[in-house]
C-alpha cells in the first residue's frame, strides 16, 4: 500500500504540481512559512454545548451527561477557509501528501495543545476514529488512522503512549453522519462501535478524528469505551466544524 501511494502521489507531483494555498510556493500544500503565520494555540470547547474554554473539559452544565472528558482541535473550520480546502482534498481526492501538513502541525504544536488538556501523556492509548471495513476500502484508506499514526510518533518520545487500531471496531456500516439531521445521527450510530481488547479497555484514551463536527461520534465512541472500563476519554481533531 505504501508503495503504490508513494508511487501515485510521485506520478501526481509530476502531472499536477503542488501550490502552497497562500503564498503559492511550489511543492507544498501550505507551506512551514504560511502555517508560522499564525499563533496556533488550539482550540477549546465543551464536548455538549460547544462553547468555547480554556482547557476542553466540559463545562459545568454539561458535565454529568458528556462522556468525553475533553476535546480540543488545531483550528475552527470556519475560520480557516485553507484547512477545510486541505481536509476535503486529502479526504476526497486521495491527497496523501497533504498529511506532510499534519504531520507538521502536529510536530509543531500537538504536545502544547495536550499539556493545555490535562491529559497523562504517561499512561496514554491513541485510538483513531474506525471506519467500517466497507466504506475503507471504498475511500482507500482512514484519514483518522493516519493521523494518529504520525501523533502516536510524536507523543511516544520518553513517554508510555501506546497505540490501538486493531481493538475499536466500527461493526456497523452507517450512513455518513454529515449527511444526517441531528436526531438521526444519534440512532444511526446505536450499536455501532465495539471494544474487542482485552477487558478492560484502557485507563487513559486519546480518540482521533479528522473533523469535530456534531460530536455524536466521539460522544458514543466514549461511551462504549468506558462502558468497556475505560476512565477518561479525550478527543483530539485537526478541526473542529
Ligand atoms: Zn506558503
Ligand atoms: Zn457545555
Amino acid at each position: 500500500m505504501d508503495f503504490w501511494r508513494n508511487a501515485v502521489c510521485l506520478l501526481k507531483d509530476c502531472l499536477f504540481p503542488v501550490f502552497c494555498f497562500e503564498c503559492q510556493t511550489e511543492g507544498k500544500w501550505w507551506c512551514e512559512k504560511c502555517i508560522k503565520k499564525y499563533a496556533i494555540t488550539g482550540v477549546y470547547y465543551c464536548p455538549i454545548c460547544h462553547i468555547d474554554n480554556n482547557s476542553g473539559q466540559p463545562c459545568n452544565h454539561c458535565k454529568v451527561v458528556s462522556p468525553l472528558n475533553g476535546v480540543a482541535a488545531f483550528f475552527n473550520y470556519n475560520n480557516h477557509n485553507v484547512v477545510g480546502e486541505l481536509i476535503k482534498q486529502y479526504k476526497y481526492n486521495f491527497a496523501f501528501d497533504i498529511s506532510s501538513v499534519w504531520n507538521m502541525l502536529i510536530d509543531l504544536y500537538l504536545i502544547n495543545i495536550i499539556n493545555k488538556m490535562n491529559i497523562d501523556v504517561n499512561s496514554l492509548t491513541i485510538i483513531p476514529i474506525p471506519l467500517h471495513k466497507r466504506r475503507e476500502r471504498e475511500r482507500g484508506f482512514n484519514q483518522a488512522d493516519m493521523i494518529a499514526k504520525k501523533i502516536y510518533r510524536t507523543l511516544i518520545c520518553e513517554r508510555k503512549v501506546e497505540f490501538d487500531n486493531r481493538n475499536f471496531l466500527r461493526k456497523k456500516y452507517t450512513q455518513q453522519q454529515a449527511k444526517l439531521s441531528r436526531e438521526y445521527r444519534l440512532s444511526n450510530l446505536k450499536e455501532a462501535f465495539v471494544w474487542c481488547g482485552k477487558n478492560p479497555a484502557p485507563k487513559n484514551i486519546l480518540l482521533i478524528d479528522d473533523v469535530f463536527t456534531s460530536g455524536a461520534t466521539m460522544q458514543e465512541c466514549s461511551r462504549v469505551l468506558k462502558k468497556f472500563g475505560a476512565q477518561k476519554v479525550y478527543g483530539f481533531t485537526l478541526a473542529r466544524d
